[in-house]
Parts: C-alpha cells; structure tokens; sequence
C-alpha cells in the first residue's frame, strides 16, 4: 500500500504545485489567492482518509483522526503549505502529504492517541518577513505585534487574515494545551547533499543547528595605492581576507561546523586606494551551542591577532543568536529502532519542528534531496524514498500506540 501511496504522493505534489501567485513558476505565500484552491484540494484528500478538517484562527489546516478514548493526547505530524519565490514542489508540501498518507493507511485502526495532521499557513517568511507564525500560533507564541505588519501591497496581515475569513481575535484559540499534545513529528526534504552522497533515503534529525549572526569591521586607513610603502599600510581589506579564510579554516576542521561571509562592503572602494574600511556579515552554525561559541570564540581571538599585526580597529556586533534545538532522545530511540540503519544528522535550515520543540517532544526525518538542491525549480524527491519516509512514519505512530 505505501508503494500506491507514494506514486498518489508525487501527483499530489504535481497538482499543488499549479496553485501559484505567479504563472509559470511556484509562488506561494500565505494566505495569497493560491491557498484558497490549496486549502479545497489538501482538504478534500485529508477527508478522503475519514479525517475531520478545520481551519484555525491563523489558516493552519488541521485533519484529526480521533481515538475512541476522549481523553486521549494528541499526536501532530505536518509540515507548511506555504512556499518562496520560485520554489521547488516538495519543500513543506511533502510533509502534510505524507502526514495524510500515513492516517489513510491507519484509517480503520483504533489508536490510544488523536493525530492531527497540521498544515502549517506560513513557514518561510516571504509574504510579512517573518517566518513560522503558524506553528508559533498553535504553540501559544503568535506575538499580536505580527497582526501591524504590512505585506508589499500595503496590506496588513490583521487585514489578510479577515479577507481570507478569519478571525484575528480568535488566534489565541489556535494554541493546543500542552498537557494534550503527545509529540509532533515533521518530514521534511533534507534540503542539502549529504543523504545522497550516503546513498539513503531517509535520515532522523538530531537536532536543527543553533545560529550566530554577526557583523563586524576592520577598520584602517586610507592612503594612496601607488605612493604607500608597503609595509607601512593599515590596509582593513586584507585583514579581512585572512579572517575569511580563516573561519573556512576553523569549520573544515569543526565537524558539522558551517561558517559563512556572504556580505562583505569595501570603503571607500576605489580601485587606486588602500581599502581604509570593511563591513562584513558572519554566519555560523552549529548542532550544539557549545562548540558553535567555541567557533566564534576562536574566530575573535584570530581577528583580534590581526588587528594588532596590521594596526587596525576590530569592531563585532552580535545580530542575532539562534540557540540549537535538539530533537526528542525518546522519539529518536523509536526511530532507530524502526530501522537501526537511519542515517542521524543535524538540520542545517530551520523548521517547523523548531518551534515545535520548545512545546511538545518532536522528532523529525529527512527525505534524501538527490541533487541536494532546495528553493528552487530543480528541487526534487525520489518517489521510492517517499515510500520509505512514509513506512517510517506508519511504524512510528504503530510503535507509539503499541500496536506492534
Ligand atoms: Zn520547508
């Protein structure tokens, strides 16, 4: 049955796809026109599998597959509907689709547990600029400032929430009590290359990276490029090309260590001018706090040298600090035993399951990406790895009901 499923899987990702704000590509934010036929589809199949559908406060899509026992907690398992600009057919998607999946092929069994299947409304952040206000809503932590943000058309989101039909007022209702939640668990396309160079198909989570965002300057001076000695110049520029280097250094030599300068500003940028400042960003991340600070600490302690030997200024600004979210030990147990073979890796990309995390024990795989590409058109998915994640899954919830 899960080899039917999945074939059912990859269509179903074919059609949504269709529902976009921009022919020709796949744009999807929330609560765009789009959504409105993504909800009726999404709905109709997650009725299809004998599930009773609601829409919250918020537009998360929830299926539930209630238990006999009215008392029972509740699982969740989903992912986002929501896509960016020109995305792939998989990202979020593949998570609801084979969230409703795992219910069709449990549908006629009792469980000790209620499932309810969320499809989160917004997960990355392209419509207001900021991301995961579905799932935060339904862990209690919708911030009401979000409801004064404007999108590029000048709407508000209290505004996209009453044009869509929803009650803003009511968001506070979205939030589950955490005593009736039993865990959440999201699948989601791994995003990156390491599930295919292992040859997998499926991989547990570890635990979703913590993030250091920085931005710091060397600061020096400007001289003639033609009349300054060498040896007597404060170039800022060239300090900077050693720390860059520098933190490539230190995360090749970190395991699981990703560090990044993706911004770099030069001034007074001029080709006949010694560089007499540089602005540049910092990016590093982590599965665990510890040694992502261990990172930065080492990667200061470098520039703080350089600034010395080359007589400048060194100047660091924290932006934000993304702690590490580690995925639930017990739910990870379960996994590996459904199959000891399960490759165990961190996520690099925020998701969901974060937010998830601070709430209720989740757990969370990844779906081999073969060509390691994601946010983008060439996004895709191997119809047997769905088969595989969506067996998982099925013997997750059978070996939390005790059912085998
Ligand atoms: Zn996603």
């Amino acid at each position: 049955m899960t080899d039917k499923l999945a074939k059912i899987i990859m269509q179903r990702c074919d059609q949504l796809a269709q529902f976009s704000e921009i022919e020709g590509q796949l744009s999807r934010g929330f609560l765009t026109k789009p959504m409105i036929a993504t909800h009726d589809l999404v709905k109709k199949w997650m009725q299809e599998a004998n599930m009773i559908t609601r829409l919250d406060a918020v537009g998360n899509l929830i299926a539930c597959k209630t238990s006999h026992n009215k008392n029972a907690k509740t699982l969740l398992i989903g992912s986002h509907l929501d896509t960016v600009r020109n995305a792939g057919k998989y990202d979020g998607i593949i998570g609801v689709l084979i969230a409703i999946a795992a219910v069709e092929i449990l549908k006629d069994k009792e469980l000790p547990f209620h499932i309810d299947v969320v499809a989160f409304s917004e997960e990355e952040g392209v419509r207001y600029k900021t991301p995961m206000f579905g799932s935060k809503a339904v862990i209690g932590k919708f911030d009401n400032g979000y409801l004064d943000l404007v999108d590029n058309d000048g709407i508000s989101m209290k505004q996209a929430l009453i044009n869509y039909g929803l009650d803003p007022h009511k968001i506070p209702q979205a939030a589950y009590k955490p005593k009736g939640v039993l865990g959440f668990l999201e699948v989601h396309i791994e995003q990156g290359p390491r599930l295919a160079a292992m040859d997998k198909p499926v991989a547990i989570v570890s635990a979703i990276n913590g993030a250091t965002w920085a931005t710091a300057s060397f600061v020096g001076k400007a001289g003639h490029a033609g009349t300054s000695p060498m040896d007597l110049r404060q170039d800022a520029l060239l300090a900077t090309a050693e720390i860059i280097i520098e933190l490539e250094k230190i995360a090749l030599s970190t395991d699981g260590l990703v560090g990044t300068v993706g911004q770099l500003e030069v001034r007074p940028g001029s080709s006949n001018v010694i560089p007499a400042l540089t602005e540049f960003s910092l990016d590093i991340r982590h599965s665990e706090d510890k040694v992502r600070q261990q990172a930065v600490d080492k990667l200061l302690a470098r520039a703080d040298d350089l600034a010395k030997k080359r007589k400048l200024e060194f100047n660091y600004c924290e932006n934000t600090i993304h702690k590490a979210t580690a995925m639930d030990s017990n739910f990870i147990n379960i996994l590996k035993e459904i199959d000891p073979l399960l490759p165990i890796m961190p996520s690099g990309a925020g998701h969901d399951a974060m937010i998830l995390a601070e709430f209720t024990p989740t757990a969370m795989l990844f779906v081999r990406s073969p060509n390691g590409i994601s946010h983008n058109p060439e996004e895709i998915v191997w119809e047997e790895d769905i088969e595989a994640a969506l067996s998982v899954v099925v013997r997750f919830i059978e070996k939390l009901a005790n059912l085998k």
